[in-house]
């Protein structure tokens, strides 16, 4: 195990200080302080090489990915990040490759003022588990549960990029070359809404981040909130890139069923609805109206101009 001591050298120093971090890595427990009146937001993801990410990605990416994805939870829930820990099985030490893959967190903990407080790294598969937290102030976490008949549904950014990035990686898809980076980018490097997330505490009354897909992270919201909705899928965001792309169908299909956007969804009640753009202004993130959430548990109607859109498609799910 002497090697392995070497890759908890690699983050001895956590990348970026807190100051509420009263003891770091390198004692048997991470110390913090949580500030009063704050609730602690905590979630864990783990991504295994070649389910969760592809064997051959660059170390920085699935660095970034697996801290973006757990940032992303944070974001969906309101939360404001501020420490993560990570758990690495590797089958090899290739100095190289933990370089990168030092980077590639890094990136995204500075970015976001979030410490590396602690981790386990022992022999094994590729894969890697990141346990993420964060403060929301009391009473103001963003549930899924929340959502109301009436409420405006609402998407950030894009979708579909990341899914059509997977297909270019898989050879599924040929594209421009400038189109190519941006679209695998966005399979890569995913950008988590954490200001999104924040600023959206008191003015969503549900929220989830997109990672299996619209339809079926939507669908998350409606059953726990017992509700339905209707969507106009001629309003969904997409990106020129995608649309210059591939077809308007195809655009809707990865859109509506691929994962991996790490887009916020959030419903809005009539009443909050002119605040949105106040409380998103300082973040630059473009929200987009989809649809509306209806009083018919679980029903969820498609709409494509007008008329109904037939979509037999779902997220991603891991079979057992
Ligand atoms: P212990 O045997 O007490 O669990 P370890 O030798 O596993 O201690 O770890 C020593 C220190 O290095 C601990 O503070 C631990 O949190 C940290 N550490 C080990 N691996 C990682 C990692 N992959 N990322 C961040 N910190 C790590
Ligand atoms: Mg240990």
């Amino acid at each position: 195990m002497k090697e392995f001591d070497v890759i908890g050298r690699y983050f001895q120093d956590g990348g970026y200080q807190r100051k509420d971090v009263v003891v770091g890595i390198g004692d048997d427990c991470a110390v913090t302080t949580v500030p009063s009146n704050q609730q602690l937001a905590v979630t864990t993801d783990t991504l295994v090489g070649g389910v969760h990410f592809l064997e051959n990605a660059p170390a920085r990416s699935v660095a970034y990915k697996a801290v973006a994805v757990n940032l992303s939870d944070l974001a969906a829930m309101g939360a404001e990040p501020s420490w993560i820990s990570l758990s690495l099985s590797m089958s090899e030490i290739d100095e190289a490759w933990m370089a990168d893959f030092a980077e590639g967190m890094y990136d995204l903990t500075r970015y976001y003022s979030v410490q590396l407080i602690g981790g386990d790294t022992v022999r094994g598969p590729l894969s890697m588990t990141i346990t993420a937290q964060g403060f929301i102030p009391a009473g103001n976490e963003l549930k899924r549960s929340t959502a109301r008949p009436g409420d405006w549904i609402f998407v950030t950014g894009s979708l579909g990029d990341a899914a059509a990035g997977l297909a270019i990686l898989n050879n599924e898809l040929e594209v421009a070359e400038g189109v190519r980076d941006y679209l695998v980018d966005r399979h890569w490097y995913p950008t988590p809404r954490v200001a999104t997330g924040t600023a959206l505490r008191r003015v969503a009354s549900a929220c989830i981040d997109v990672s299996d897909g619209f339809i079926s992270d939507l669908g998350h919201i409606l059953r726990s909130s017992g509700c339905g909705a209707n969507i106009q899928v001629d309003r969904l965001p997409l990106s020129s890139q995608l649309t210059d792309t591939v077809s308007l169908e195809q655009a809707y299909h990865y859109a509506l069923a691929g994962g991996d956007d790490y887009e916020l969804i959030f419903t809005v009640n009539e009443e909050q609805k002119g605040n949105l753009d106040t409380a998103l202004a300082s973040t630059g993130v473009k929200v987009t109206c989809v649809g509306q959430v209806t009083g018919h548990t679980d029903k969820l109607e498609l709409k494509c101009h007008n008329k109904p859109f037939e979509f037999d498609g779902r997220g991603y799910e891991h079979q057992f």
